[in-house]
């Protein structure tokens, strides 16, 4: 009989994936101003392990079109049911908290709108351009679902010139049917390869993998040459944590001295900004890259 999700006992965390409880008031500030401008975050949609860490520091990655996912990846806490209508100010209260917040670079990222004709990407458009006009100068970050590949929906998010178009691969090819069912390998790569295509050196392309779910280090690698292959810029790698008991188990946790050694790997690939480590997401300390410290 098939062991189902919910039938596996979760380990305890082992003590690099520990994280401490907020203290800072800025928690409490970023919590009551998303409240105030009724925004989602992925912080907490996905329940994220770094909430409280970036939370206090007054750093969050905004979700927008929803908090209804019309996927259903076997790794993802962001609820799945028939999205609501688009809000059309959204953009507009995300450009608010962003410059309230005095964030310097912003992610914003969405859920899977597979629903709407252009994926949502009009939608990322309208607060990309929302959000330049509040704060000037600033760098922007998208984490975008992939569209479908379509080149219509693509081109209209790039229409708004993000700083950096982020799309996740999530994870090995040999796992991505388990993982993202409605998503394919080849697809993710190749709306990444279009980004860097159509941009070139105007954007940076980023992508990131968790890792634990049960991929081995030569899967790992081979992803990685693959995204250099479309030119993929930066990379994130961290731990796979299941966030319920029903999604995908963790099969390992894998240590920080294997995190390096994936980084150096990477680099040697030629990625020219990596984090990688345990904690690390897709958002995780973004704004230590800036755009401009390549030539
Ligand atoms: S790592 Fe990203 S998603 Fe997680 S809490 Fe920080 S900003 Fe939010």
């Amino acid at each position: 009989m098939p062991v189902l999700p919910s039938e596996v006992a979760r380990p305890r965390l082992p003590a690099w994936l520990r994280t401490p409880l907020p203290t800072a008031d800025t928690f409490s500030r970023t919590r009551s101003l998303l409240d105030e401008l009724k925004l989602h975050t992925v912080c907490e949609s996905a329940k994220c392990p770094n909430h409280w860490e970036c939370w206090s520091k007054g750093t969050a990655t905004f979700m927008i079109a929803g908090d209804r996912c019309t996927r259903a990846c076997g790794f993802c806490a962001v609820a799945t049911a028939k999205p609501l209508a688009l809000e059309a100010d959204e953009p507009l209260r995300v450009a608010e908290a962003t410059r309230r917040m005095r964030l310097r670079h912003v992610v914003i990222t969405a859920v899977a709108r597979d629903d709407l004709a252009d994926g949502g990407a009009d939608h990322f458009r309208r607060t990309i351009e929302a959000v330049r006009q509040l704060s000037p100068g600033i760098v922007i970050e998208v984490l975008t679902p992939d569209f479908n590949d379509h080149d219509d929906a693509i081109e209209a998010v790039l229409a708004a010139a993000p700083d950096i178009f982020n799309h996740n691969l999530e994870t090995i090819r040999r796992l991505t049917p388990a993982v993202r069912h409605r998503a394919t390998y080849d697809r993710s790569l190749s709306v990444l390869g279009k980004v860097k295509q159509r941009r070139g050196s105007a954007l940076h392309t980023k992508s990131g993998l968790m890792v634990g779910l049960g991929e081995t280090e030569p899967e790992v690698l081979a992803a990685l040459r693959d995204l250099r292959s479309v030119g993929c810029d930066m990379l994130t790698l961290g731990q796979y944590l299941q966030p319920t008991v029903k999604h995908l188990p963790v099969r390992e946790f894998i240590t920080p001295a294997q995190f390096v050694r994936y980084a150096r790997a990477a680099e040697e690939l030629g990625f020219v900004h990596v984090a990688s480590g345990p904690l690390v997401r897709s958002s995780y300390h973004a704004d230590e890259f800036q755009p401009g410290s390549r030539g």
